[in-house]
């Protein structure tokens, strides 16, 4: 008989951001499936269990999600206890619903365990309310990223009409970003947050306006890096303001 399924929310990065419910079925686990963004320290959980790496950063092609969605069926017929381990929260940009399919298509049981989404942790670590009182009253989970073969989005207006918007996968394409969002009406001065690393101790924050913004498309940055977007941040951009930004290269 077929195992079972877990996808589970390995939350931004720091190993002790996991919900209790998804460390205790990685420590009762007998395979794991983990992505890229899936921090070392977090497989410690789970000593006992085969490890089965099936990240694949950016580029994410839907032969590999495909090869992903075969391994996960494997692994399921083979295992009795399958963690399939996500970056964030599996319901938030993490092609869960792929995986939901593929299972359900093929008879075999999956529960989903929420995690820390990036956006989350990247607030908690800028230390600024994504919904501070009388500046902000929604918040967009966006990406201006559009995978291939897909219809492409208009995502400039729903982040006009925003207070505050966090875009997941962005930083590499922060010149095209700046320059749609410039396009679709958006104040040259409108304050925004890049933040690489969330949770973990390599944490980095840079403040800026958007016309800054194309400055951060040439950074080597290390890690996965948020953007975020909103009046919320004016005084920490107001700080940095005048010094010069600390990109890396
Ligand atoms: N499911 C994940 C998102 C996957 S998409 C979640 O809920 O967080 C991958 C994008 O998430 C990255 O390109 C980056 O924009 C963001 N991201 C993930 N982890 C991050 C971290 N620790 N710090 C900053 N951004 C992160």
């Amino acid at each position: 008989m077929a195992g079972k399924v877990h996808l589970i929310g390995a939350g931004p990065g720091a190993a002790d951001l996991i919900t209790v419910r998804g460390m205790r079925l990685l420590q009762q686990a007998d395979a794991v499936l983990y992505d890229a963004l899936v921090q070392p320290e977090m497989l410690d959980y789970c000593p006992q269990a085969v490890l089965i790496p099936v990240g694949k950063r950016c580029n994410k092609t839907s032969t590999a999600q495909r090869f992903i969605n075969k391994m996960l069926l494997d692994a399921a017929h083979k295992y009795q206890r399958v963690v399939r381990l996500k970056g964030g929260d599996p319901m938030l940009f993490g092609r869960a619903q792929e995986e939901l399919q593929a299972l359900a298509q093929a008879g075999i049981a999956c529960e989903v365990v929420p995690g820390i989404t990036a956006a989350l942790a990247a607030s908690a670590d800028a230390g600024v309310s994504l919904t501070s009182r009388g500046q902000a009253r929604n918040v967009l989970f966006a990406t201006a990223r559009v995978g291939e073969g897909e219809a492409g989005s208009d995502w400039v207006r729903p982040v006009m009409a925003a207070d505050t918007t966090v875009l997941y996968m962005g930083v590499k394409q922060a010149a095209e970003i700046a320059a749609a969002l410039l396009a679709g009406g958006m104040r040259p001065d409108t304050p925004l947050l890049i933040v690489e690393n969330a949770s973990l101790p390599n944490a980095r924050e840079w403040a800026m306006s958007l016309a800054e913004l194309p400055q951060a498309a040439g950074w080597e940055l290390a890690g996965p890096a948020i953007l975020l977007v909103g009046e919320v941040y004016r005084a920490k951009q107001a700080l940095a303001d005048g010094l010069p930004l600390q990109g890396l290269g």
